[in-house]
């Protein structure tokens, strides 16, 4: 197939495909999926070898957020039954750290729902990196706290955050009809703050909340553009008690395409299988690590992942390898550029990825809402049986008597 020939070559070089190219990559066929993950597997092997990074999710402060983001369980005016608290303590917050480390993360991801933190809350997350970094020597440690005010990504930076998350989630022309509380210039210029503070950025996206493929491309073609060091793929978790809980939109080839047209737009960045991963690609799960060479490992922020113990012994099975601590998961002319720009991963040349919000897990829903549904004739053209059944409200780990599943 010359397009997936053209595709591998362009993604050697890393430079970019054609928006063409990149809806044709989503335009394929069933018969040619593999073709397809053969092909963008080679663009994952030349950058990425056969390793996978674990990334583990603490939920520092979940529920209750005055932002109305449609995908989101912790939003307001949630009915989803979500576990609700205010801050966790460092030392709460470092032990349940602890235990994604012991299961292999290399990188831990404090969260916290909320518009964005307050000076008091950055001191509270400063003194909680501080204990994660004493307890785990060499771990990595992003914050994904919302929207920065002025001066909050240097005081991150300092206090040995690695990398701040901000998710774009969808293209430009569709944020107003997912969210009205904040804007998507918003949410790129808190990416552009955390890069230039010298953090690495991590920015991705959400599918399956109705957006088209022009819109999937567009998003990833923005972040290309924002050249983030990792870009988290979310697939939609319809929470019920959200505004889009009816939206099943996915289908797991549908999902590997959308992995591989990601991996060929950016493809010496790292790729992030993130939230919705298990319920929407499940038993094809294995195939996407040929694809993303990121994942998270156990639970998300308000739903259950797959045990922590699956997904490693998904990762061998598979043929892949955990990456490990001592190895650096970009290569090296991304280093190389992120050390001469002053960043710890990121901005330059070509690749991006950039912001903020529920990566993994609290992020996603969309749906039955009328005026939704009125706004969006952007419906994908593909569509699944609601598979409610897969959805678990996360009752344990962070925030909770029971231990973490890592
Ligand atoms: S994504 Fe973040 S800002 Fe939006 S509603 Fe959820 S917690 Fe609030």
């Amino acid at each position: 197939m010359d397009l997936l020939n053209t595709l591998v070559e362009k993604g050697l070089r890393r430079e970019s495909p054609t928006r063409e190219e990149a809806l044709a990559v989503l335009a394929t066929s069933d018969e040619e999926l593999l073709d397809v993950v053969a092909a963008a597997g080679k663009v994952r092997r030349a950058w990425f070898g056969r390793r996978v990074k674990l990334n583990y999710l603490v939920n520092l402060k979940s529920g209750l957020c005055p932002e109305d983001c449609s995908y989101c369980s912790q939003r307001l005016g949630s009915e989803a039954g979500i576990l609700k608290y205010t801050w966790l303590k460092p030392d709460e917050a470092a032990a349940a750290a602890r235990a994604g480390v012991a299961g292999g993360a290399k990188r831990v991801c404090l969260v916290a729902s909320g518009r964005g933190p307050t000076d008091r809350d950055v001191d509270r997350v400063s003194r909680t990196i501080a204990a994660i970094k004493e307890q785990n020597e060499g771990v990595e440690v992003c914050a994904c706290l919302g929207l920065l005010s002025d001066g909050q990504a240097g005081r991150l930076k300092d206090a040995g955050a690695d990398a701040y998350n901000h998710n774009l989630n969808t293209s430009e022309a569709t944020y107003g009809e997912i969210t009205s509380t904040h804007t998507y210039a918003d949410r790129v210029e808190t990416v552009q703050q955390a890069q230039a503070a010298g953090m690495s950025a991590c920015s991705g996206l959400i599918a399956g909340m109705g957006e088209s493929d022009e819109d999937l491309v567009d998003v990833v073609f923005s972040l290309r553009e924002l050249d983030p060091d990792s870009v988290p793929v979310n697939f939609l978790i319809p929470f019920e008690g959200t505004p889009l809980a009816k939206k099943w939109n996915l289908t797991p080839q549908r999902c590997l395409r959308i992995l591989a047209m990601v991996r060929f737009v950016c493809p010496d960045v790292e790729v992030r299988l993130a939230g919705g991963r298990e319920i929407h690609l499940r038993t094809l799960q294995p195939l996407a690590l040929h694809l993303a060479n990121s994942i998270f490992l156990g639970d998300y922020l308000t739903s259950e992942g797959q045990a922590g113990k699956d997904d490693l012994a998904m990762i061998a099975d598979a043929g892949f390898e955990v990456e490990g601590a001592d190895t650096t998961t970009l290569p090296a002319h991304r280093v190389a550029a992120d050390a001469a720009a002053g960043a710890g991963c990121g901005g330059h040349g070509d690749g991006g990825c950039g912001p903020c919000g529920g990566e993994g897990a609290g992020a996603g829903v969309c749906g039955a809402e009328p005026a939704a549904e009125a706004s969006a004739p952007r419906q994908a053209p593909v569509a699944d049986a609601a598979r409610t059944d897969l959805v678990a409200v996360r009752r344990r780990g962070a925030g909770t008597e029971l231990p973490p599943n890592a």
